[in-house]
Formats: C-alpha cells, sequence, structure tokens
C-alpha cells in the first residue's frame, strides 16, 4: 500500500502516519520528493488496515500497489534516482560509460586499458577480481590481489571502479576496494548475496538474470532496496532465447519498459549481451537510442590474448570509434526526451 501525502502535508502530519504504521505493526519507508512525500507501507495484507488512516490529516490518497515490487515502483517514487558512484552520477543527464577488462588479469594491462579508456571519457572501469565461470577449469579471477589492483588504478587515474561479488562472505572485502558492487547475471537470484549487499552501504549494479523475467528482475532489486540501500543500477545484459548465433539476446525493451515501471537507472551491456566484438558498437549505441544511463562495455588491450571474454571485447581503436559515434549520437538527441 502507497500513502500519498497532500503537497500541503508538512512534517508533523508525515510523522503522525509514519508513527500509526508501525503502531499497526508494518514498516513505514518515506520517499520525500520536491512536491509531496509518499509513504510505502510494507507488510502482509498491508491494505486491509486502509482505515486505520482515515482520520489522519495531511493524506491524500491511499492505494494499493498491484505490482509485487514496492521501493522500486515508480508509483511509490515517481522522481528517478540518481546514484552517486563515489562523485559519478548515474541516472542523470549524462550517459554514464563503464569500460575496462572483463577479468583483472594484472596491474599492467589494468593501468593501460584505465588511462586509455579515461583518455576517451569512460568515467567508471570495470574489471572482475572474482570471476563466475561456467566451467570450474577456467580462468577465477586473482581475487583479493585483483581488487588491490582496481583501487591502484583508481588512485592513479580518477576513475570510480565496479567488480562483481559472487559470495556473501566476500561484500565486505570487496566493498572496501570498490565503488560499486556487482552482482552478476547468474546470481541474480542469490538471495543471501542480494540482502548482504542490500547492508554493504555500496551502489549495487545489478545484472538481469540471463533466464529471469523485468518483473523478477525489479523483485531482485528489491531485495536491495528492502535493505535500506537505495543506490541501485539496473544493468540489461541479455537474456536466453532460441537464439543461438549470439551468446545472448540484448533485451533492449526491457529498457524503456524499466524506465516506465521504475525509478532506478538502467545502464546496458553490449559486450555480454552480443557474445560478438564485431556486435557491440551497435548495440551500444541503440542501447543509448532506448534510453539507457550508461553502458558497460568490455576493453582489452589485446582482446585475443584475454583470459576470458576476449571475443567480445574491444581493442582500444574500437572503443575509441564508439566513444566517436556515442557523442555524435548525443549530439544528435541533445534535447530530445529519452
Ligand atoms: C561480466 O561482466 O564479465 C559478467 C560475467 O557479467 P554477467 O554476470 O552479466 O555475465
Ligand atoms: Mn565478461
Amino acid at each position: 500500500m502507497i500513502i500519498v501525502m497532500s503537497h500541503q502535508a508538512g512534517k508533523a502530519q508525515v510523522e503522525a502516519v509514519v508513527d500509526r504504521v508501525k503502531e499497526i505493526g508494518l514498516r513505514p519507508e518515506v520517499s520525500v520528493g520536491e512536491d509531496r512525500s509518499v509513504i510505502g507501507v510494507i507488510g502482509g495484507n498491508a491494505y486491509a488496515y486502509r482505515e486505520a488512516f482515515s482520520h489522519l490529516p495531511g493524506i491524500e490518497q491511499i492505494f494499493q500497489i498491484t505490482k509485487p515490487f514496492k521501493l522500486a515502483s515508480r508509483e511509490f517514487q515517481p522522481r528517478d534516482t540518481v546514484v552517486d558512484v563515489g562523485g559519478v552520477l548515474v541516472g542523470g543527464d549524462e550517459v554514464v560509460m563503464m569500460a575496462g577488462p572483463c577479468s583483472v588479469e594484472g596491474e599492467a594491462m589494468l593501468l593501460e586499458t584505465a588511462r586509455f579508456v579515461a583518455a576517451r571519457g569512460a568515467r567508471i572501469l570495470r574489471g572482475g577480481a572474482f570471476k563466475p565461470r561456467t566451467s570450474p577449469y577456467s580462468f577465477q579471477g586473482l581475487g583479493e590481489a585483483g581488487l588491490r589492483m582496481l583501487a591502484a588504478v583508481r588512485e592513479a587515474t580518477g576513475l570510480r571502479v565496479v567488480s562483481e561479488v559472487v559470495a556473501p562472505g566476500d561484500v565486505d572485502l570487496v566493498a572496501r576496494h570498490v565503488d560499486m558492487l556487482q552482482v552478476g547475471t547468474r546470481n541474480m537470484q542469490n538471495y543471501a548475496l542480494l540482502q548482504e549487499v542490500g547492508r554493504s552501504g555500496r551502489p549495487v549494479l545489478l545484472k538481469r538474470g540471463m533466464s529471469s523475467t523485468v518483473e523478477e528482475w525489479l523483485l531482485a532489486a528489491e531485495y536491495i532496496l528492502s535493505q535500506g540501500n537505495r543506490d541501485v543500477v539496473l544493468c540489461e545484459r541479455g537474456i536466453r532465447t532460441f537464439e543461438t548465433s549470439t551468446r545472448f539476446t540484448l533485451d533492449l525493451n526491457s529498457v524503456p519498459l524499466v524506465r516506465e515501471l521504475s525509478h532506478l537507472p538502467v545502464v546496458v551491456d553490449p559486450s555480454q549481451g552480443t557474445g560478438r566484438w564485431t556486435l557491440v558498437r551497435p548495440m551500444a549505441l541503440a542501447a543509448v537510442a532506448a534510453g539507457a544511463h550508461g553502458l558497460i562495455v568490455e576493453v582489452h588491450p589485446r582482446p585475443d590474448e584475454a583470459l576470458s571474454d576476449g571475443g567480445q571485447s574491444l581493442d582500444f581503436e574500437n572503443f575509441d570509434r564508439l566513444m566517436r559515434e556515442l557523442r555524435r549520437l548525443l549530439e544528435a538527441t541533445a534535447g530530445q526526451p529519452a
């Protein structure tokens, strides 16, 4: 249930509603907008208690949310969420580029990549230190050593850093080294991990599960939000379909759809989404045209030597071309609604 306060309602009236929600044994989540406050009421069968609010002043409307996700919904928060990733704003006017290798393979290649992508306009460095690989015999990442390299390169370049965490017990460790925690497609429904990143105090990049619906994805975001962490960035990275000629099918429908359903920012990963470097640039541009707030792209100085995902990684020349084309696209669409 959502209680929408009148735009004239003062702080005391909002507090009276919050107190009443708690008295009943339900949980209030307040969203203070520019115009008015909205109180999300969390708990089983909350709508059955709507009469308990009928005599409180300052309430404009009480309605039941029919969608299963609440805190992630546009009804709960009409205005867009802007997530602050160590000073880089995701979800605002700027399309944020996150780029870097699939895996951190060593400090020299990481620094070389970071310097290049930063010079071309990337704001956030990506790089996996803990890699969730389909095969247990594939390169699993450098672990803590990789995190230390990310932190060192962050200092050297001023880029912010995003890296994946695969186990609830590693959340504190990864959070100490990075600006944003990535939850990968294979862990989108790892609820213990979602709750732990929800308590981490760090922004979270939540990849869509490769076999998950948009509703399941937003419910995964709800797990993080319900732990008090409001800094969730959604990431579309492609889904499994009957099509086998690309690694995944990049579902760009989801971008404008989640922007309708949710206030959370959404970015797109055309690298995992296509599995082929030749398709990354066109699909990156398509994602931005569809309204993505940012991109996360795999870049490697020598893709043919990469320890993971070389076939979908851009080399420097193609990343440079992507950034030039992206700039042209943004200039051409400036001022147009996304
Ligand atoms: C990655 O970003 O390298 C990755 C493994 O992503 P996903 O979880 O989307 O497959
Ligand atoms: Mn990868």
